[in-house]
Order: structure tokens, then sequence, then C-alpha cells
């Protein structure tokens, strides 16, 4: 054991792999071994960081023997079958107590079914989200690991040493057992979805409305970037707004091909949501445009689709009430998605069985990942008043910003819809906000169509049971 000297090791050496371990070996205490499938990437990452002093080694063997007990290996290889494949092969060298991380994007349904099938070796197993792409790898990440009290206790300061820091704290906080991290970090890229979107929408309505050009907006951005929705993602859409194509002189937003990708942590979101029965409609909604956007075919023939006719262009003062409003709906949008997505996150902790702090989640957010946003604390102050508040957006916070934003908010639906503008998270927000609030929903006439064709019984505001009706219509 004479040359076990890495303390942590990282197992795939890809942009995030490798700005993982330079992340690992720049804090004090730490000694990083590195393994890559392929030698190049080694030797390419070796060549290139000297400072680092990795300990490399070229087999799953050598890279065994490099790491000190209880032996640490954080995996960061495509997500999938390839993550199998490296467990498989940590399994063979490693021992009991020893310690496998997935840091990639794994489904949390695969992370709990692999958690249990290393758990059966002795072996721990730590599925673990990772937030804030390349950068945040290397400079500070927000990381939302799940798996066992006795691996986050070798984990937890290692990982404390490398998070992103926000208001003085670690962007990292032991998230729940087994596939708890994974399904934070899936709800967390869901939200992330939603929010673009959101903003996406903002932009859109407000050039069409006030005829403003991308850098025009881009200023409005930074005005708002200043205010209630600093935010990375508000900041980084002036930035976008702003660029001009170098070739052609154009905004490069409109020369940019309009159809947005996704790697799926979206749907997944969605699908999870679906199976919870949790109305996280603002992340569907957000899922959905971009499939939208992605059928060029479609969206051919559909061109000549009849649309309102020509609505007046704002300008000045009528514009920057316009803007405002826009501003407000935005907001109010964006605590209704975030509500939606802490609420699976609640959700899912209850069919699962995890115990999820859900301030804990909103503070880890705020450092290191797409989403860091000064509205995180609002979220952390929320559930530190009320731990077991049932809807986000009912705390009196939300509430204060939700009558201050509501009539804007409808004002802006309204002139969407009649512009014929799409602004599917805009309204389908309001529209859940709306449903929250309702006295009686129309419900009641589902469950009386649902008896009628089905038998499917319903149930009284009067008095307990379940109840059919002969209705007159019965075959
Ligand atoms: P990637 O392109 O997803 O994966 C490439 C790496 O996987 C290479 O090191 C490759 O080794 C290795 N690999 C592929 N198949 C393998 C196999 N069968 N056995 C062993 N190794 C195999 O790399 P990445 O972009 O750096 O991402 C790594 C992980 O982080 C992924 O799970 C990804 O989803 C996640 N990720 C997260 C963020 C974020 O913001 N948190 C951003 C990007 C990615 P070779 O060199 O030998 O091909």
């Amino acid at each position: 054991e004479g040359d076990a000297r890495a303390n942590i090791g990282v197992v795939g050496l890809a942009v995030m792999g490798s700005n993982l371990a330079r992340n690992l070996a720049s804090r004090e205490g730490n000694t990083v071994a590195v393994f890559n499938r392929s030698r190049s990437k080694t030797d390419e990452l070796l060549e290139a960081h000297p400072e680092a002093e990795f300990v490399a080694s070229f087999s799953y063997e050598d890279f065994a023997a490099s790491l000190s007990k209880p032996r640490t290996a954080i995996i960061m290889v495509k997500a999938g079958r390839p993550t199998d494949f490296v467990i498989d092969e940590l399994v063979k060298v490693f021992e009991p107590g020893d310690i496998i991380v997935d840091g990639g994007n794994a489904l949390f349904t695969d992370t709990i079914r692999r958690e249990k099938a290393v758990r059966d070796t002795g072996i721990n197993y730590v599925g673990m989200g990772v937030s804030g792409g390349e950068e945040g790898a290397l400079l500070g990440p927000s990381i939302m690991p799940g798996g066992s009290d006795e691996a986050w206790a070798t984990l937890g300061p290692i990982l404390k040493s490398i998070a992103a820091i926000a208001e003085g704290e670690p962007c990292v906080t032991h998230v729940g057992h087994d596939g708890a991290g994974h399904f934070v970090k899936m709800v967390h890229n869901g939200i992330e979805y939603a929010d673009m979107q959101l903003i996406a929408e903002a932009y859109d309505l407000i050039r069409h409305a006030t005829g403003k050009t991308p850098a025009e907006i881009a200023d409005v951005f930074a005005e708002w970037n200043r205010g209630e929705l600093e935010s990375y993602l508000i900041e980084i859409t002036a930035e976008v707004l702003r660029q001009v194509d170098a070739e052609t002189g154009k905004p490069l937003v409109d020369v940019i091909l309009d159809q947005a990708g996704a790697k799926g942590t979206g749907a997944w979101t969605v699908q999870t949501a679906l199976d919870l029965g949790v109305p996280v409609s603002g992340i569907a909604e957000a899922t959905f445009a971009r499939s939208l956007s992605s059928h060029p075919e479609q969206r051919e023939v559909s061109r000549e689709l009849p649309g309102p006719s020509g609505t007046d262009v704002l300008s000045g003062d009528d514009a920057d009430a316009f803007i405002e409003q826009v501003r407000l709906a935005l907001y109010a949008s964006k605590i209704v998605a975030y509500s939606q997505g802490f609420d699976e996150i609640r959700a899912g902790a209850a069919q699962y069985d995890w115990k999820i702090d859900l301030g804990a989640v909103s503070k880890i957010f705020r450092g290191g990942c797409i989403i860091r946003a000064q509205f995180l604390n609002r979220i952390a102050e929320a559930y530190d008043a009320q731990p077991e508040l049932p809807v986000l957006l009912t705390a009196p916070y939300f509430v204060e910003a939700l009558g201050r934003a509501q009539d804007s908010w409808r004002t802006i639906v309204s002139l969407a819809a009649a512009g014929g503008i799409p602004a599917p998270a805009f309204s389908s927000s309001l529209a859940y906000y709306d449903g929250l609030r309702a006295e009686r929903l129309p419900a009641a006439l589902i469950q009386g169509q649902r008896d009628f064709f089905g038998a499917h019984t319903y149930r009284r505001i009067d008095k307990e049971g379940t109840f059919h009706t002969l209705w007159s219509g019965d075959r």
C-alpha cells in the first residue's frame, strides 16, 4: 500500500472530469488520482497541468492502488451505460467501506438501482448532482450528493472545499439517501428550463410590442438585473442580446437558428412529475416550447395560419409602462415555476422516503449553478420560517410579490393572446395561480362526467363516503 498517495480520484477526464480534478487538486491537502478509459485524455491533462501533481493510472487496478482508504472516486463519464461499465470495473478493485461517486447526470431511478446493487458489496455508492457546467466544475460547482451518512462523513469535507461559496456558505448539502441528489439535480435543470423560457418570452413580448432592438432590450435586462430579478440567467441574457455577429454585423440572436436543443433532463423532470401527480406546468411548457421550436417542417406549413390583425407598436411612456408590466409578469411566473419545482422535490421526497431540507436545497442553488439568483434567499427564508410549507408561493413574501404583480401579469397574458405572441409559460403559470386560488374548480364537473360514463363514483362536499348516481343516460 506504500503508493496509496491520493485521497480522492476522478474517473473520466473529458471537460467535466478534468475540471473537477483540477478543482480538487487546487485545494489544500488533496492529492488527486486520475484515470480515463483512453490514455490520450490523461496524457493531455498531465501535460497541460503539471502544477496539479496528479497521480495518473492507466488501469483500474493501478487507479485503486493509488488511493488511500477509504478509497473515494468520482466518476465523470457519459451518463447511461458507460457509468454502469465504470461502476462494474471499480467494484472489482475496491473494497467494503470504499466510496464510488457518480457525478454525471444520471436519472435518479438509475442511481437508486445502482446504489442498491453496489450496497450489496459493502462499498458505498453516492449519486451526486453537479451543476454549473465546465466553469462550475473548475471554479466551484453547486453539488447535490445523495448516498449514505457514512459516505457523506468522508465526502462532505472534500466537497465543501471545492463547492461554490454563496454568502459564506459552501453550495453543497447531503440532500438525502440513494437517488435524492440526482433527483434534486434533475428538478434543478427543469427549473432552469422554465426560467430560460420565461426570460425568452419576456424578450419576445418586448420586441414585438415595442419594436426595440436586441441591444436596447439588453439594456432592459441589465437594468432588471439590479432589482429583485437579479440572477445569472438575466445577466447573461443581456450579454447574449448585446452580441453582434462578426460576419454579418447583425444582432447575433437574429442569426442563430431558432430551434432549441435539449439533453433530456427537462423531459425527465416532467415525466417524473406526471408520475408523482405534481403539476409542474411551467417546466412542462418550457420543455414543449423547445420541442415546438425544433419541428421546422411543422412550422414551415403553419406559417400561413391566420393570426390577429396588426397591433400598434408602443413607444415612449407606453413602451416603458409595458416593459415594467412584463418585468412583474416575469417575476410572478418565476415564483410559480420555482414553487412548482420545489413541490416536485417535496413530492419526490415523500414518495422515495428521503428527508430533504428544502431550505438547504434552495441555499445550495445560490452559487455555482445556472439558476443562481437573489431570489433563492427568499425561498430559503420561506422554508426556514415554515419547513412544512405545502405550497411555496403561499409564503408571505411571495403572496405580497404576487399581489403586487398580478394585475400586470394578467394584462401581459391578455396582450400576448390578443397580439398572437406565444407566451406559453407566462400564461400557464397564471392559470396555475388562478387554479390554486379558486374556491371551486370545475373538477366537480369532471367527476360527474367520470361517474356518468364509467361509474367511477365521486365524493360529496356534505357527507363522507363515495357515491354513484343513476344517470338518466345509464344503459
Ligand atoms: P462526456 O462527453 O459526457 O463523456 C466523455 C467521457 O466519458 C470520456 O472521459 C470518455 O472516455 C468517458 N466514457 C465514455 N464511455 C465510456 C466507457 N464505456 N467506459 C469508460 N469511460 C467512458 O463528458 P463530459 O461532458 O465531461 O460530462 C461528464 C458527465 O458530466 C456526464 O454525465 C454529463 O452528463 C455530466 N455533465 C454535467 C454538466 C453540468 O453542468 N453539470 C455539464 C456537462 C456534463 P474516453 O475519453 O475514453 O472516450
